[in-house]
């Protein structure tokens, strides 16, 4: 996505401080025309055959997945409640995939008995799980259960900031070992296996990065198949597709990423014409299109230093506290009250957590801050509260609001005192007996009876 103008005191036309005072703070303000268009954009460009699903983990709320749905979005997920918020949010069936290393039997179950589009699985020991499983559960449909296998891949990735090839990792199969599950696989009954997964790691940035991740996926699933015998219906690229955040940061060249992806898949098309190819994507699809709006709370100087006391912090943006750096990067971090006005000077903008480490930006320039005052963190649609200890201090869920054709919708109410304790069960410890009187001293005489 080219970066978006947006404008940052009013989302569509609303102001932010009208949504700040109708909805408190802080709240996850969602633009629902860049998730639109970051969508539609890459739609254009990818080879149609291509099909995106994304990712939940990145943003889960129902709403954002139900827009992304409406756009043509399957639905990748890794829980349970994942697998329930798609549904609800209108996603078929077919058009879900259920992948992660750990699935429940309760999970599994859901899988099978929905009959989703396919379950990953990450071990031969869950394959064989899932095929025991589908035996004895009542299905929607009386066809096998699909079932993609989730390749652990041999080679290594190229400009992920989390690097997922050639390493020993709980996810997926080692493509050394999966090249000799035939037996395993041979011997299932209910289960078909109908393609291959492989997920290279997250946020990455350069174009040329994804095509050779692209490239190499498509490749060794093609071998894979023909090693192992394999109608290969289905082949999921993974995506991570990342968004900048830091100044040494760059966008993604979206129109060369569809370039490089498109001439891996014209390649693997001259042998594989009609397999599907699935791209999983939950960052990028929403990371442009969400702001973490705080009010300050109070401004004040430390031996030299401004800070910025916020009502929000690191409790619903632990990304923002810098993603594995060593140095503290900051997120664009922008006065939503104040836009048009030049730093004054620099502000540590901390949340209200009794560690010193909620700090959501460091040393900020930011135009005069007064309490009161509201503050964007911006790029912050992907792995925000969902992501954050947000129990930390017991302040709870921030409210989340989606702006969609100009008309602000509360897409999640912030969590209130009752929410937080109604899960809890309050165990009053028995009245400690009455002390025994010391040795010696003598008892007070009680009331005469009457
Ligand atoms: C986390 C994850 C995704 C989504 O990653 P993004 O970088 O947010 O796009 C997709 N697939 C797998 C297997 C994941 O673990």
């Amino acid at each position: 996505m080219t970066e978006p103008a947006i404008d940052c005191h009013t989302v569509q036309g609303v102001p932010v401080a009208e949504l700040a005072d109708r909805y408190g703070t802080p709240l996850y303000l969602y633009d629902g025309e860049v998730i639109r268009e970051t969508y539609q954009q890459l739609r254009g460009l990818l080879d149609a055959s291509v099909e995106i699903y994304y990712s939940l983990k990145a943003n889960p709320n129902i709403s954002i997945c139900s827009l992304l749905h409406s756009l043509g979005a399957g639905a990748e997920v890794s829980s349970l409640a994942e697998l329930v918020t798609a549904r609800r949010a209108g996603v078929p069936a077919g058009d879900v995939i259920f992948l992660g290393p750990g699935k429940s039997t309760a999970e599994l179950a859901a899988c099978i008995e929905q009959g989703i589009g396919a379950i990953v699985c990450e071990s031969l020991d869950e394959v064989v799980t899932v095929d025991a499983m589908a035996g004895t559960l009542r299905r929607a449909t009386s066809e096998p259960v699909r079932v993609v296998l989730r390749v652990n891949p041999a080679f290594v990735t190229k400009g992920s900031r989390l690097a997922m090839g050639g390493k020993p990792r709980q996810f997926g199969i080692d493509q050394e070992l999966v090249a000799d599950a035939g037996p395993t696989l041979r011997a299932l009954r209910q289960v078909r296996v109908i393609g291959l997964h492989a997920y290279m790691g997250t946020r990455i940035l350069d174009a040329a990065d994804i095509a050779h991740n692209t490239h190499s996926v498509l490749t060794a699933a093609a071998d894979l198949a023909a090693a192992l015998d394999l109608r290969l219906d289905l082949v999921d690229v993974g995506g991570g597709f990342g968004v900048p955040y830091f100044d040494n940061e760059s966008s993604l060249d979206i129109a060369a990423v569809a370039d490089g992806v498109n001439s891996a898949v014209a390649r693997f098309r001259g042998t594989h014409p009609d397999t599907r190819i699935i791209t999983e994507l939950g960052r990028y699809l929403v990371g442009w299109a969400g702001t973490y709006v705080v009010r300050a709370r109070y401004v004040k100087a430390s031996r030299g230093e401004w800070f910025v006391v916020a009502d929000g912090g690191t409790n619903h943006h632990m990304a923002a506290v810098g993603i594995g750096s060593f140095v503290k990067r900051n997120f664009p971090i922008r006065s939503l009250s104040r836009p048009a006005e030049p730093a004054a000077r620099d502000y540590t903008v901390t949340g209200p957590l009794c560690t010193p480490n909620d700090v959501i930006g460091k040393k900020v320039p930011l135009p005069e801050v007064r309490p009161g005052d509201l503050i964007g963190v911006e790029r912050s649609g992907a792995y925000g509260p969902s992501a954050s200890p947000v129990l930390f201090l017991s302040h709870g869920h921030p409210a989340e609001v989606l702006v969609l054709d100009g008309e602000a919708h509360l897409v999640r109410r912030a969590d209130t005192v009752e929410d937080l304790l109604r899960p809890q069960h309050l165990v009053v410890p028995a009245a400690p007996a009455p002390a025994a009187p010391a040795p010696g001293v003598p008892v007070p005489a009680g009331p005469a009876a009457p």
